[in-house]
């Protein structure tokens, strides 16, 4: 199937969802993740109307940027060093996956230098997953939501998750429920935590379920990733 067909799929199975669980789909941002994919693809996919595009490692980020600059909004979705954050800053729009205070700071750090205010979103592990990353603990969680919250150079506008790698419809569901939960507990009006970035291929219409506005979906859109 081509990356045409497989977003008209994917386009019309969110559609559905929407409209089952009475959510406007245009409250649902669908961001496309190239990871591993190459320009030729990410191409294909701007002319097929996808604006916003993820990747999770830092160098790859901005070698596409650079290769496709304004044209796409960049998500960056994955495990930041600390020491690759410069090439993370200004080059994502968004970065979904600031995990520890340390991070945070340097993020701030790196968005002063550049003279802009960096968007963030603060990730959660809502899972009890070891491989899983993401601040835990109520306690961390607060004081990271502060300090994003108050850092100049960042701008919080949400939260992100990952399910558990599971064929457990609950497990899945209570990962995002708990992650709009955290959001309602730190933000009730959501004057800040406007976003939750969770649901991916095997999950999103259980994310759509739970109220997530922004997916991020690989392989639905350009199939099987060629680890090189
Ligand atoms: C790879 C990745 C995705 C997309 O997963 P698919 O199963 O390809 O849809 C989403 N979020 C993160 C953090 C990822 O690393």
């Amino acid at each position: 199937m081509s990356i045409a067909e497989n977003l008209k799929r994917l386009k019309g199975r969110i559609e559905n969802k929407c409209r089952e669980c009475k959510r406007d789909p245009h409250e649902i941002k669908l961001v496309a993740v190239s990871k591993n994919f190459g320009l030729p693809e990410i191409e294909e996919a701007i002319r097929c109307g996808i604006k916003d595009f993820g990747e999770n490692r830092a160098q790859e980020l901005l070698a596409k940027f650079e290769a496709l600059g304004e044209r796409v909004i960049w998500h960056f979705i994955g495990t930041l060093q600390k020491n690759k954050v410069k090439y993370a800053v200004r080059t994502a729009e968004y970065i979904h996956s600031v995990i520890s205070k340390d991070l945070a700071e340097e993020i701030d750090k790196q968005a002063a230098k550049r003279g802009i205010v960096q968007k963030v979103l603060i990730q959660i592990k809502t899972s009890y997953e070891e491989t899983k990353t993401g601040a835990a603990g109520k306690e961390e969680i607060k004081e990271l939501f502060s300090y994003c919250t108050d850092a100049e150079n960042l701008e919080l506008v949400g939260l992100m998750t990952m399910a558990p790698f599971t064929d457990d419809e609950n497990m899945i569901r209570k990962s995002f429920s708990d992650l709009r939960i955290l959001q309602d507990e730190l933000d009730p009006q959501k004057n800040i935590l406007k976003e939750l970035s969770m649901g991916m291929t095997s999950d999103f219409e259980i994310a759509i379920e739970e109220g997530a506005t922004m997916l991020r979906i690989g392989f639905a859109i350009f199939g099987e990733r060629n680890y090189k």
